[in-house]
């Protein structure tokens, strides 16, 4: 029987050390031109402020991943892309992909 020392000193620790393994093991690796060429293609940026307007004139200010219909948050900071499956990309960055979110 597990008592309540066992519990909080062997328990805790291994549920909490399994839960960050975890987390590390699916982390993915952040979306960028060099490491993915569709999103060479279609202008990916980590940041708007990087978006080339001449090259891109339908970005408008305001458009990013965050409320684009392709992202699904991770966390406050990034998320993923249905567009590029395997990688993670920034909250605050931007495609020639994007679609408003419904
Ligand atoms: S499709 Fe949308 S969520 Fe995906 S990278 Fe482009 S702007 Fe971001």
């Amino acid at each position: 029987m597990t008592n309540r020392r066992t519990f909080l000193f062997k328990v805790v620790p291994a549920v909490a050390a399994v839960t960050v393994l975890g987390r590390q093991a699916m982390a993915l690796p952040p979306l960028s031109a060099d490491n993915n060429p569709a999103a060479k293609a279609l202008g990916y940026v980590p940041d708007t402020a990087q978006v080339d307007k001449q090259k891109y004139s339908k970005y408008k200010d305001g458009q990013k991943c965050a409320n684009c219909t392709n992202y699904t948050a991770i966390n406050e900071q990034t998320g993923t892309c249905t567009m590029y499956k395997g990688f993670e990309v920034n909250a605050n960055g931007w495609c020639n992909a994007w679609a408003a979110k419904a």
